[in-house]
């Protein structure tokens, strides 16, 4: 039975009370220290564990922290962590080691560990055993009890380890430190419940629970009347958004009621499985300008066998099929993907299947990735060496078989690119360009990059472009308002 995520007035209050005595220890910090007490939120991995990080962030500013983005100026530094792939883990511990030296010379810094990554034992074991600097480690489903764990932290001689085995009440009014004043994610629905084969995330973010509706829209409501223009759904699989919750809306329903808020000016959404992609969420894609025009859609593979082993619920023709409907309805729509190669078991006319799909479905981009094991999911129990190969030889071949992947998605992405050439687009401007700062950078529906002449007061606007070069992945262009 699918749960939606209550607010209780019991964990609010809590909350608040919490938040005061926090305040108090970092004022008598500051007091200490006789200068602002800075922290440091460093987040790996996806869009959900960015919102996370704000939420954080929020909760850190609230109790008198001041934010940075140095780890060595930081008095306390927060790793908000993620497993997805193996080569995560090792940067995560190689950056919370490195502190151990600087925590020897600045007795009062503070480390915390928090997000997907401490959900799983090995690596809270890891934690524990070797790096007794670290203060506090927490996991997913307590995040929204930020401020009693930082109490805690302090009130305590000890390394603090409290981890949930699953999701509890969460708190809808948590202080929020938006990185962007002009668009913000929104949390939809946590966890997942699709085990796909590969994937750690139904084990270290939870079952499928979804907010209730009316408080994803007022939450939308209040960015919108704030500045905010730009929104993205979040969950592991917005599709299945409010499945068997009663009286719940579906996620098409959803989605057009918050493409119909006011101020509201771009809508987008993430991640979205192929499995539940439903004709009524292709109309309402359709129907509502607003909403991008921009679908990430993981394929994964393109061998119905791998797609079977996967657990994905789909063939490499019902794929086929669905990109054929979004693009019959929604011309412009960009299409985005994620491949993983090197699958246990996959030969190289599996791999041909997936260099098929990359053509024919004309992708506008993939992240393309090597298979990472995970322990504790059902593919890290099958065999991946091939008898007669060694580790190395096997290695090579995946490594052979990604390239062919990459080369045939950067041909079709540069045959994309293109098409939007010498149009007019609405470019959000995200920002100024790092590298040439006489030109602002946005970004148009689709998701696309593009560079143009501006003024940084223009951050944060919606503007028209003329698109007048293709560099590839991004445009040059030319803005059309007049100054
Ligand atoms: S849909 Fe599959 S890949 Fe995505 S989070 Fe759920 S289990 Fe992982």
């Amino acid at each position: 039975m699918k749960k939606t995520v209550r607010i209780s007035e019991e964990e609010r209050e809590r909350n608040r009370r919490f938040l005061e005595e926090a305040k108090a220890h970092v004022a008598r910090l500051r007091e200490d220290l006789g200068r602002a007490a800075f922290a440091a939120v460093i987040t790996f991995g996806c869009q959900m564990n960015a919102r996370d990080s704000e939420k954080l962030s929020g909760v850190l500013k609230e109790i008198g922290y001041t934010l940075t983005d140095s780890e060595d100026q930081a008095d306390f530094v927060i790793f908000n962590t993620c497993t997805v792939r193996e080569n995560a883990d090792d940067r995560l511990f190689g950056r919370v080691g490195r502190l151990r030296g600087i925590k020897q010379n600045k007795k009062h810094m503070k480390i915390a560990v928090c997000g997907c990554m401490t959900q799983e034992l090995s690596a809270v074991e890891r934690l524990t055993q070797s790096y007794g600097h670290v203060d506090l480690i927490f996991g997913t489903f307590n995040l929204h009890r930020f401020a009693e764990l930082i109490v805690t932290m302090f009130e305590s001689d000890r390394q603090v380890v409290d981890i949930w085995s699953e999701a509890g009440e969460v708190t809808e009014d948590l202080p929020v430190l938006r990185k962007h004043f002009f668009k913000s994610g929104v949390n939809i629905m946590y966890g997942c419940d699709n085990f796909c084969s590969f994937c750690i995330v139904p084990y270290v973010r939870g079952r499928e629970r979804s907010r209730a509706s009316a408080d994803i829209l007022a939450e939308v409501r209040s960015l919108a009347e704030d500045g905010v223009k730009e929104v993205m759904l979040l969950g592991q699989n917005v599709n299945s958004y409010g499945n068997g919750v009663e009286g719940e809306l579906s996620f098409p329903e959803l989605l057009a009621e918050v493409c119909r808020v006011d101020g509201i000016r771009r809508v987008r959404f993430m991640s979205s499985h192929p499995k539940d992609l439903s004709e009524e969420l292709i109309a309402v894609m359709r129907d509502h300008e607003n909403c991008a025009r921009h679908l990430h859609l993981a394929l994964q593979s393109g061998s119905d066998r791998m797609l079977r082993q996967m657990n994905r619920h789909y063939t490499k023709a019902s794929f086929l099929h669905l990109v054929e409907r979004i693009r019959e309805e929604i011309p412009d729509m960009a299409i985005t993907t994620d491949i993983i190669v090197g699958f246990p078991g996959e030969t190289d006319e599996d791999v041909e299947e997936t260099v098929d799909v990359i053509r024919k479905a004309a992708f506008d981009n993939a992240f393309t990735f090597i298979y990472s094991r995970r322990s504790g999911t059902k593919a890290a129990q099958m065999e991946r060496i091939p008898e007669g190969m060694t580790k190395e030889s096997y290695h090579a071949l995946v490594q052979a078989r990604f390239n062919r992947v990459l080369e045939a998605v950067q041909e079709q992405a540069k045959a994309q690119a293109a098409r939007f050439l010498g149009q007019e687009a609405e470019v959000l401007v995200e920002g100024v360009n790092a590298k040439a700062p006489s030109l602002l950078t946005g970004r148009m529906s689709n998701n696309t990059l593009v560079h143009f002449p501006g003024a940084k007061e223009q951050i944060g606007q919606m503007l028209p472009v003329k698109l007048t070069e293709c560099k590839g992945f991004y445009y040059l262009g030319q803005a059309l308002w007049k100054s």
